[in-house]
């Protein structure tokens, strides 16, 4: 990476470990074959590397690898396990339950559903980000097929109760899907214990390559199954075709097995170094607070709120250095405030006053001391031209 540039986006997209490249490039011209050519060593030697693949991927969730599906990510993953469960269990019913702060991928997907008969309850969070349990549980109806529920939430970083989640569902009898893209390779995460039936998550979060994700689907008490969503050829147990992507699942392999020999130790050392950004910047700046639950939350992710300092503006001053997320979201007509910071009751002009860093294996302290001091200096200077920001200190607001 650029050295004078600070990439603190990582749930936005991981740099791919130069470890995971390496293990990927034989793939591209030395083994080329097709995992589904049986008849010649090409095939045999890109299956076995699947297969292996597969086992690492699979031992990261404590699941069979009978249980990993590859896609070509976590939203593909999201797409055919709701619709793919709403297509397949229709008979039961039509019915699905999820929270507003779900990851796009997963509410325009219940929005397509509700487009083809379906009806689906979006559950609303405590301040702090959480789902209420008693609102889950009341939610639920005869005719509800599917709970989702994320694991972790990509702007907070904060962490759903996904065993209490998992116990609630088991109790009504409905599956239980999770995205938990910015869980796993982060946290132990392990469906089985969780009650979770279906699970997604993609390799380009875990410092891996883009374009690869997996569903994790339930094969014993109970077995699932999914409606595939593209049909051709049979692949991946016939619920996800298309010719397996042997360099990048090789590559996904090699994340996960070094997602799960470092885990804990890279989890300390981010917390540690996302605790001291955060403390710093509580302390040095007024008006400023962590958006959503600080003891539910993933170790390496902080999003906070500096009243009355627009973020764009704010990240304006130092974006040729510092590379990190705003609250507000661009889409094709207009910048919305996030629908995760306003789900949790912020304002419009909080959402859009608010800055999420989420640090990387790839982070030093060099690199968060200097972040501090941008941050600091931005919001100052956004501030001392805001009229608005005068009038709060005057106490006309
Ligand atoms: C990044 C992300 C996705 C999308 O994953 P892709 O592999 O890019 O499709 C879905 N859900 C969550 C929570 C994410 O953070």
């Amino acid at each position: 990476m650029p050295e004078d540039l600070i990439y603190l986006d990582n749930n936005a997209t991981t740099p791919c470990d130069p470890r995971v490249v390496e293990a990927m490039l034989p793939y591209f011209y030395e083994k080329p074959g097709n995992a589904a050519s049986r008849n010649h060593p090409f095939g045999w030697v890109a299956d076995e590397a699947v297969k292996q693949a597969r086992e690492q991927v699979a031992q990261l969730i404590q699941a069979d690898p009978r249980e990993v599906i590859f896609t070509s990510g976590a939203t593909e993953s999201d797409n055919l396990a709701l619709k793919g469960v709403f297509e397949l269990y229709r008979r039961k019913g039509s019915h699905i339950v999820t929270v507003k702060t779900e990851h796009k991928a997963v509410l325009d997907a219940c929005g397509h559903i509700e487009k083809m008969g379906g009806e689906v309850t979006y559950l609303d969070v405590e301040a702090d980000g959480r789902v209420s349990l008693e609102a889950l549980g009341a939610a639920i109806r005869p005719d509800t097929v599917l709970v989702s529920v994320m694991w972790a939430n990509n702007e907070t970083g904060v962490i759903q109760p996904m065993k209490a989640i998992g116990d609630i569902c088991d109790k009504h009898g409905v599956l239980l899907m999770s995205d938990a893209t910015q869980a796993v390779g982060k946290i132990p995460v392990d469906p089985k214990a969780a009650g979770v039936h279906l699970m997604a998550f993609t390799a380009h979060k875990m410092y891996g390559p883009k374009g690869i994700g997996a569903l994790y689907i339930s094969r014993r008490q109970p077995r699932v199954k999914v409606a595939p969503q593209i049909d051709g050829g049979g692949h991946e147990q016939g619920m996800r075709s298309g010719t397996l992507n042997v360099p990048a699942i090789v590559g996904f392999g090699r994340a996960a097995g070094l997602a799960a020999q470092g885990m804990e130790e890279e989890g300390l050392r981010l917390r540690r170094l996302r605790d001291k950004l955060e403390n710093a910047l509580l302390e040095s700046v007024e008006e400023a607070f962590v958006n959503g639950s600080r003891e539910h939350r993933l170790g390496h992710v902080s999003n906070i709120a500096f009243r009355h300092a627009e973020a764009e503006a704010v990240m304006m001053t130092f974006n040729q250095r510092v590379a990190l997320s705003s609250g507000s979201a661009c889409t094709s007509a207009s910048v919305e405030p996030s629908h995760v910071l306003t789900a949790m009751g912020h304002s419009s002009e909080l959402a859009h006053s608010s800055l999420r860093f989420s640090l990387g294996r790839f982070n030093t302290e060099q690199e968060i001391d200097y972040a501090i001091e941008a941050v600091v200096k931005g919001v100052e200077k956004v501030r001392g031209m805001s009229p608005v920001w005068e009038m709060f200190k005057e106490g006309m607001l």
